[in-house]
């Protein structure tokens, strides 16, 4: 019997009115796990009508009380974290120690927030005219709504929740239909932690139920992390209704490889960095860029680490990189490769069709590397997001520098090198809003905001930090004079 995962509104676990019903299905396997309803536009009202009613009681408990619930929330999230990985990689696919890194990011969110009496302080000056001061309070925004991809089906959504509800806010989460059974079984927790009714709701479904939230008056803030075209959309349609909103895209991140870099630990963290998450991370370098003499030494060393790879059920504890996401994913990612081929690349290593013992129907596809991949090819400038590095060639860093420009994205660009000077002159003229210097996946820790640039990212405010309590915010300021017979004596 296939479980149908209810939505959780006003304390409750409901089932929807709407019939129809989304299958998830285990990457690995092929099979079906349980299926999700497709929230209609009445699901989806009776969700922000229960979010909106809870506002004003939370709005006035104060900070320091709401962020005991965040504390629980941390305990709780730390009790559950194995069973919580083990969900991930069967509804993702990653391997249980990628899902285990990916909920120590979440838990730090939570810790972040868990500071917002002190972080939504505001400030004020006293006489800015003789007798009379100004204050600027924060206020929380109202019922806020977060749309979450599949690649991360815990972390996404703590970019969020924890500081939208910190601040005062109500929330309503719309996880992607392919991973809901994560958020289901956070969800149970945030049911333990006992939230007043409708503080945290949690409403399954798929694009359109993201767009009835997008297009509901009385959600007033979206967060949104999806690819581009998504993100793009969502950005115009949330803002056209009047709406804050912050919309994460897709990226194309680029690995410069400096000859006086070193490269034995350079390839492994690139490998990591490419074939990690089977290269479904916003964060996952896609091309290498390797300047003069680096080209040959990084070559051999890269190719070693992709073809030795083991690939297989992330559940394993000896796997390294899982399947990706769907069948249209794999055919998707495999066709991309074509193309590159067609275009000019020649496969350095090919992971195409590969056969996974025990796991035939599995969307598995190995690490695989395209070299002589021309900087003007379709390949070098689209997001595959699937295990697939592509190698280009240049003779000087500020070759290099102008290739990372010349991309639409800018979430990501990492350099290697044992030169301070070419660290700063990459750190200073990449158009990039995330930079790792001999690091693979420049992941801001939840005290910095997630700062993409370009295509990959459509607002002003980020998630994560600072960012997000000026996102979940709004500011009043108040002038006030009263009128006093004391005579002043300092
Ligand atoms: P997606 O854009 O297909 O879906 C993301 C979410 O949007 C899902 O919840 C989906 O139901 C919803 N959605 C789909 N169409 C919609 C529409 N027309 N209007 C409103 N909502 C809609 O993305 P995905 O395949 O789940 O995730 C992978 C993408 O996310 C990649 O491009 C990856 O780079 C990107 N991503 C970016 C970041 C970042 O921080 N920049 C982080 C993680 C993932």
């Amino acid at each position: 019997m296939i479980e149908t995962l209810p939505n959780y509104v006003n304390q409750q676990w409901v089932y929807p009115t709407a019939s129809e019903k989304i299958d998830v299905l285990n990457p690995t396997t092929d099979e079906v796990i349980s299926q999700i309803p497709a929230s209609s536009f009445t699901d989806v009202d009776s969700t922000v009508q229960a979010a909106q009613k809870a506002l004003q009681e939370w709005r006035e408990t104060p900070a320091t009380d709401r962020i005991q619930y965040l504390f629980r929330l941390k305990q709780l999230l730390e009790e559950n974290l194995d069973s919580l990985a083990q969900t991930i990689t069967i509804e993702c696919g990653k391997t249980l120690a990628e899902s285990k890194g990916e909920l120590r990011r979440a838990i730090e969110n939570v810790e972040v927030a868990c500071g917002i009496p002190m972080l939504m302080q505001g400030y004020n000056s006293e006489d800015i005219a003789k007798g009379i001061d100004e204050t600027m309070i924060r206020q929380p925004v109202g019922v806020c709504a977060a749309i979450t991809p599949f690649n991360f089906p815990a972390m996404i959504v703590f970019w969020f929740l924890p500081y939208a509800i910190a601040c005062g806010n109500t929330i309503i989460v719309k996880p992607s239909e392919k991973v809901p059974n994560t958020m289901q079984q956070i969800f149970q927790l945030l049911h333990q932690v006992g939230l007043p009714k409708g503080v945290v709701n949690l409403l399954h479904g798929n694009a359109e139920v993201a767009e009835a939230l997008i297009d509901h008056p009385q959600v007033k803030a979206i967060s949104f992390v999806g690819s581009t075209p998504v993100a793009k959309q969502v950005y115009a349609r949330a803002t056209a209704n009047g709406k804050r909103a912050q919309c994460q895209g897709g990226a194309k991140n680029p690995i410069i490889i400096m000859p006086d870099a070193d490269l034995g630990m350079t390839s492994q963290i690139t490998a990591d960095s490419a074939f990690g998450c089977a290269g479904q991370r916003c964060l996952a370098a896609s091309i290498a860029v390797t300047v003069g003499e680096a080209k040959s030494p990084f070559t051999d060393a890269i190719a070693e680490q992709a073809s030795t790879r083991v690939v297989g059920n992330g559940l394993d504890q000896s796997v390294e990189m899982g399947p990706v996401i769907t069948a249209e994913s794999k055919n998707r990612i495999e066709n991309q490769i074509q193309l590159g081929l067609e275009n000019g690349a020649e496969v350095l290593v090919d992971g195409r069709q590969p056969k996974i013992e025990r796991f035939e129907k599995g969307y598995f596809i190995r690490p695989t590397i395209l070299e002589k991949v021309s900087p003007d090819s379709d390949i070098a400038h689209t997001e595959i997001f699937g295990p697939v590095l592509s190698m280009i060639h240049v003779e000087t860093i500020e070759d290099a520098i102008e290739l990372v420009n010349s991309s639409r994205f800018g979430n990501m660009a990492c350099l290697f090198t044992s030169s301070g000077a070419a660290a700063r002159q990459f750190r200073y003229q990449a158009h990039v809003g995330n930079i790792g210097i001999n690091l693979g996946v420049a992941a801001p820790m939840a005290f910095f905001p997630f700062s993409g640039w370009g295509d990959s990212f459509f607002g002003d405010m980020h998630g994560q930090g600072r960012d997000a309590v000026e996102f979940f915010t709004q500011k009043k300021v108040v002038v006030e004079r009263w009128f006093t017979n004391w005579s002043r004596k300092f």
